[in-house]
């Protein structure tokens, strides 16, 4: 007799998928204008609160998320890429929740490069099998707390081939001090800074909400200043391109 309410138990060795989609842009961070398929998956451990997929977040949307094999996974990746090998951006949620690693393996012997991007909360060893290793803690205008052990942990476990890098959404000038510390305390990683989008798309309203484009370039230029006026001249200061360029539409 099933019981009303109880959760789903988690199927061993699958991954919980809430979209995959592509090719498109990479719209930020350290792989800015590369094409990539997103393997977006469901369930974090965090709830920011500008969070801008809740629909891969909040327990609500769970019914939504498909448990699938690493093969199933990596066949739709393959039928999107028509074939050719392609950089798989591993996203969230938080990726790290998931058993990616054997992806990762079947997806680099068919020639495909592997990217994630994880709050640097769960680190795994197969980290040290991606191409890019994207960490972006999140700043106190999240409501979220760093657990700075962790977040160490995480960039530690990439490989000697791994890029690691740093991203952090800036709202504030709160949101620019704390990114300033993890400049400090992580000397040897690039960092990329990045303006906050203070209208996120929510999946009740999705395609309809729009970002306040004139408000974010304004947002650009005051993080571009003081980065300069700081002389932090090893920061890259980016927008997030695809806010700009496709507003907050799902999927790309
Ligand atoms: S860590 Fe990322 S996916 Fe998770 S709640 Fe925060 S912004 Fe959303």
């Amino acid at each position: 007799m099933s019981k009303v309410g109880a959760r789903e138990a988690p199927v061993l060795g699958r991954i919980s998928v809430s979209e995959i989609y592509g090719p498109v842009v990479q719209g930020e961070g350290a792989v800015i204008g590369k094409p990539t398929v997103f393997v977006r998956t469901g369930g974090c451990d965090y709830r920011c609160s500008w969070c801008d997929t809740k629909f891969a977040v909040l327990p609500q949307y769970r019914e939504t998320w498909k448990k699938m094999t690493t093969e199933e996974v990596f066949a739709e990746v393959r039928g999107l890429s028509r074939g050719r090998p392609i950089l798989v951006t591993l996203s969230g949620g938080n990726p790290a929740l998931q058993p990616l690693g054997p992806l990762v393996s079947l997806g680099k012997e068919h020639g495909y490069g592997f990217a994630i991007e994880t709050q640097g909360t769960v680190a795994r060893d197969w980290f040290s099998d991606l191409d890019h290793l994207t960490v972006s803690p999140k700043p106190p205008s999240s409501g979220m707390e760093t657990d700075w052990g962790k977040l160490s942990r995480c960039l530690r476990a990439g490989g000697e081939d791994t890029r690691a890098t740093l991203k952090v959404v800036v709202f504030d000038e709160t949101d620019y001090a704390y990114a300033r510390e993890v400049g400090y305390r992580f000397p040897e990683v690039p960092v990329y800074l990045q303006v906050g989008n203070d209208r996120p798309p929510s999946p009740e309203t999705d395609d309809t909400t729009e970002p306040d484009d004139k408000g974010l370039l304004h947002r650009y230029a005051w993080l571009a200043d003081k980065v300069l006026a700081d002389g932090w001249n090893e920061a890259t200061v980016l927008p997030q391109l695809h806010v700009l360029v496709w507003g907050n539409s799902r999927g790309v």
